[in-house]
C-alpha cells in the first residue's frame, strides 16, 4: 500500500517541480548562476514548513535545508540527503510541460502531435524496460528536468512520510537542495556545519538501483602561446607563429588518450577550445583520470610537451597553467566502507540488485567528500537526461523512496 502512496505523491510532485524553470548557465563566477532557481527553492522551503518539518532557506546562496530529528533509535548517525535544484543548460529548459503516459504499452511515443515529435523505441532501447509503467514525459520541445527533480520528489515524499508517521524509527535526516550542479557548482554554498550530518548521499544519475562511489580526478589546463608577428614578406628568421606552435602542441597529445577512444576506467585529454593567430594562441583542455598517480602524470606531461617546444625555440613561448577541478571521491569513500554497504543493503531490501560503475564525470559528492562529508551518489531514476527525450518512470521514484526508508532506518 505504501508503494501506491509513494507512486501518487512522487508523480504529483515531479509534475509540479518540473514546471518551475530552474535552468542554470555557464557563468561569470556569480553563484547561483540564475535567479530562477530560487523559485523552486522557495517552493520547497514552504512545502517542508507545511509538512511540519524544521527548515531553513538561505535565499542569498539559494540553498534549502530541512531536518527530521532521529526517532526511536538507540544510536544515531545523522545522514544528509542532497539533490540539486537546477536543470542542464544544454537544451531549452523553460516552458516545460510535463505530462504522464499511463501504463506505457511499448513502441514509439508521440510526444507532440502538432509538431510531429516522436520518441522512437528503436532509438531509445531503454524504453522497453518500462512497459506497463506510468512515464512522466516532455512535449518534445524541452528537457524534463527529472535530473534532478525526480530526486527532489522522492526526498520530499520521504519527508512527508516520516512527518505523517512519527511512530516509525529513523536516523536524523538532514535534507539539502542546492543550486548549479550542472555547471560545476560543486555544492560550494552548502553550509556543512549548519547541515549537521556526519555522512551523506547525493541523489542524482540515471537508471534505478545504480550508485557511484568513484568519480574522475579532474583538472583544466590553459595553454598560452606568445608569437611574434611581422609582415610575411620579410618574416624570414623573425616570425614566430603562435598558431603553428599551437598545432605542434596539439600534435604532441597522445592520439588514443581522447574521450572518443576511452571508456571504463580509462582517462583522457579533451581539447575544448583552440583560438590561434600568429601573435597569440590559447588552448583549453581538460584532463581526466580515475587513478591519482596517473592523473598527476597526465598533468606533468603537458608541461613536458610545452617544455620541448620552448627548448627548441630557446625561449619561453608556451606556458601551461593548470586549475584543479575535483577529485575522485573513491579516495575518501574507501575509508568509509559502511556507506556503500548500507546503500547496497537498502537497495536489496527494496527488492533490487545494486549496480555500480565508476562515474566518468564529477558529482557534487566528489567535492563534498573532500570537504568532510563523505557522499556516494544514488541514482535518481531518470532516463535520457539533458535532452528533449528525457523521461522518468514513476515507479522508479516510488522505489527510491523505499530505498531511502531502508537506508534511514539503519
Ligand atoms: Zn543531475
Amino acid at each position: 500500500m505504501e508503494h501506491l502512496e509513494f507512486h501518487r505523491q512522487t508523480e504529483e510532485r515531479l509534475l509540479r517541480y518540473a514546471a518551475v524553470t530552474t535552468q542554470s548557465k555557464h557563468g561569470d563566477g556569480q553563484w547561483p548562476t540564475t535567479d530562477c532557481q530560487r523559485d523552486l527553492a522557495k517552493l520547497l522551503y514552504e512545502e517542508l514548513r507545511a509538512l511540519g518539518v524544521r527548515a531553513e532557506y538561505d535565499e542569498a546562496r539559494c540553498v534549502v535545508y530541512g531536518w527530521l530529528p532521529a526517532a526511536h533509535l538507540d544510536k544515531d548517525r545523522p545522514i544528509a540527503l542532497i539533490a540539486h535544484l537546477d536543470t542542464a543548460p544544454d537544451v531549452k529548459g523553460w516552458d516545460v510541460k510535463p505530462w504522464v503516459l499511463r501504463a506505457y504499452p511499448g513502441g514509439d511515443i508521440v510526444l507532440n502531435e502538432s509538431e510531429g515529435i516522436v520518441m522512437a523505441a528503436a532509438d531509445y532501447p531503454n524504453l522497453a524496460q518500462y512497459i506497463g509503467q506510468d512515464l512522466v514525459l516532455t512535449d518534445g520541445t524541452t528537457l524534463l528536468g527529472g535530473d534532478d527533480k525526480a530526486a527532489i520528489a522522492a526526498l520530499m515524499t520521504l519527508a512527508q512520510y516520516f512527518a505523517e508517521h512519527p511512530e516509525l524509527p529513523h536516523r536524523s535526516i538532514c535534507l539539502a537542495f542546492t543550486p548549479d550542479e550542472e555547471v560545476g557548482g560543486l555544492a560550494r554554498d552548502l553550509d556543512l556545519e549548519l547541515l549537521g550530518a556526519a555522512v551523506g548521499y547525493t541523489l542524482d544519475g540515471d537508471h534505478l538501483g545504480w550508485y557511484q562511489d568513484q568519480t574522475f580526478n579532474a583538472a583544466e589546463a590553459f595553454v598560452t602561446i606568445t608569437g611574434r608577428s611581422v609582415h610575411p614578406a620579410t618574416a624570414k628568421g623573425i616570425m614566430i607563429n603562435a598558431a603553428d606552435l599551437a598545432g605542434e602542441f596539439l600534435a604532441s597529445l597522445p592520439e588514443r588518450e581522447k574521450p572518443q577512444y576511452s571508456s571504463g576506467t580509462e582517462g583522457f585529454y579533451y581539447v575544448t577550445s583552440v583560438k590561434a593567430d600568429c601573435e597569440h594562441a590559447e588552448i583549453r583542455l581538460i584532463v581526466r583520470d580515475f587513478d591519482r598517480a596517473q592523473f598527476r602524470t597526465r598533468q606533468d606531461m603537458l608541461l613536458v610537451y610545452a617544455g620541448r617546444i620552448n627548448e627548441r625555440l630557446g625561449e619561453e613561448r608556451v606556458r601551461v597553467d593548470i586549475e584543479q577541478q575535483y577529485r575522485n571521491m573513491g579516495e575518501i569513500l574507501s575509508q568509509y566502507p559502511f556507506l556503500v554497504a548500507d546503500l547496497e543493503a537498502a537497495i536489496r531490501a527494496a527488492g533490487l540488485e545494486p549496480r555500480s560503475e565508476p562515474f566518468r564525470g564529477g558529482t557534487d559528492g566528489s567535492a563534498l567528500s573532500f570537504r568532510g562529508l563523505p557522499c556516494p551518489n544514488l541514482s535518481a531514476g531518470y532516463e535520457n537526461a539533458h535532452g528533449r527525450f528525457e523521461f522518468v518512470p514513476v515507479p522508479s521514484m516510488a522505489k527510491n523512496v523505499e530505498i531511502l526508508l531502508h537506508l534511514t532506518e539503519r
